[in-house]
């Protein structure tokens, strides 16, 4: 099933680094203003007009700068079980995500949400690939991993939706987690197939006609972990700001979950603007091996997307 015409090689691979490389680089710059109000943001950078716009690591986890957070790892770790997956005879194995979490999780990452915790315990306790529906699962963590899905079921809609869930439900398994991953993946996958901000426009105003909980206007300038507060700040700014840098330095300026937000406008606007557009003072200042690992990852799951039969299981 392909309900998308896709763009010829190189414009698709522009677009799927960029989405990656992206969601790295909002993490990278969110992550020095996780869990800070708008108003200590402006105070902690008064010296340079009051806006946080430099990669330069610090925070609450006092990172290096360039460093990632759970939000670029985790999509690593499950773009690795995907094509392991694959090279191994189980494609879009969802027990094969569930250990790729474990070991991610096991390698003490700098950070982990609450609701990753618990769901990766609860899999190594149980051995279930998912939990009873649960309205407290309704963070953004889910959400926030799923490009490598959207890559690897390219050209099988029926296969990204069936993946998506799956992956999502490992950890969160509430209903506007679920949509927000749809609708996120959604969204990505029109970017990547070449649609421009208005079309993005009228595809975000149907999808809240469907899932009145996330409509973003008027904006209410909440940024929580809470996926409803996530998905509200993304499409706001994805939609506000057509620039990449300009997207992403009024998204993480929101502060709250910063480096979430910042890894999904930075996902929708590299999409959009293509690796190439990419702000080069930005890139050079990322973690070298994760630069390595996306621009790799990038491209093993777009050939297996758009491989026929890619996502048999
Ligand atoms: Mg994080
Ligand atoms: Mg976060």
């Amino acid at each position: 099933m392909n309900d998308i015409a896709w763009p010829p090689g190189p414009r698709l691979w522009d677009r799927a680094l960029g989405a990656y490389l992206g969601l790295a680089l909002g993490d990278a710059l969110g992550a020095t203003v996780e869990f800070m109000t708008p108003r200590e943001i402006a105070h902690q950078f008064a010296h340079q007009g009051g806006v946080h716009r430099h990669i330069v690591g610090g925070g609450w986890l006092k990172l290096p700068a360039g460093q990632v957070t759970d939000d670029t790892t985790m999509c690593l770790a499950l773009g690795q079980a995907l094509l392991a997956g694959d090279a191994g005879g189980r494609p879009c194995d969802t027990r094969l995500i569930a250990d790729a979490f474990v070991a991610w999780w096991r390698a003490r990452p700098v950070d982990c949400g609450h609701t990753c915790q618990r769901g990766i315990v609860r899999y190594l306790r149980e051995g279930t690939l998912q939990g009873p529906r649960n309205e407290g699962d309704g963070g953004n963590g889910a959400a926030m991993r799923n490009l490598p899905v959207v890559l690897a079921t390219l050209s099988d809609a029926a296969a990204f939706e069936r993946v998506s869930l799956a992956q999502a439900r490992i950890t969160h398994h509430q209903a506007q987690s679920d949509a927000a991953t749809l609708g996120l993946g959604q969204l990505l996958r029109r970017l990547l197939a070449g649609a421009d901000t208005a079309d993005a426009a009228a595809w975000a105003e149907a999808w809240v006609c469907e899932h009145p909980a996330f409509r973003f206007t008027p904006y209410r300038g909440r940024a929580s972990a809470y996926v409803v507060d996530t998905v509200q700040t993304v499409l706001h700014h994805f939609l506000a700001h057509e620039d990449f840098e300009t997207a992403l330095v009024a998204t993480v300026n929101r502060g709250e979950d910063a480096d979430t937000t910042g890894a999904l406008v930075g996902m929708l606007a590299g999409a959009r603007c293509g690796a190439r557009a990419l702000p080069r003072r930005w890139l050079s200042r990322l973690n070298r091996s994760v630069v390595q690992q996306i621009t790799d990852q990038a491209g093993a799951l777009l050939a297996l997307g758009m491989a026929p039969q890619a996502q048999a299981a």
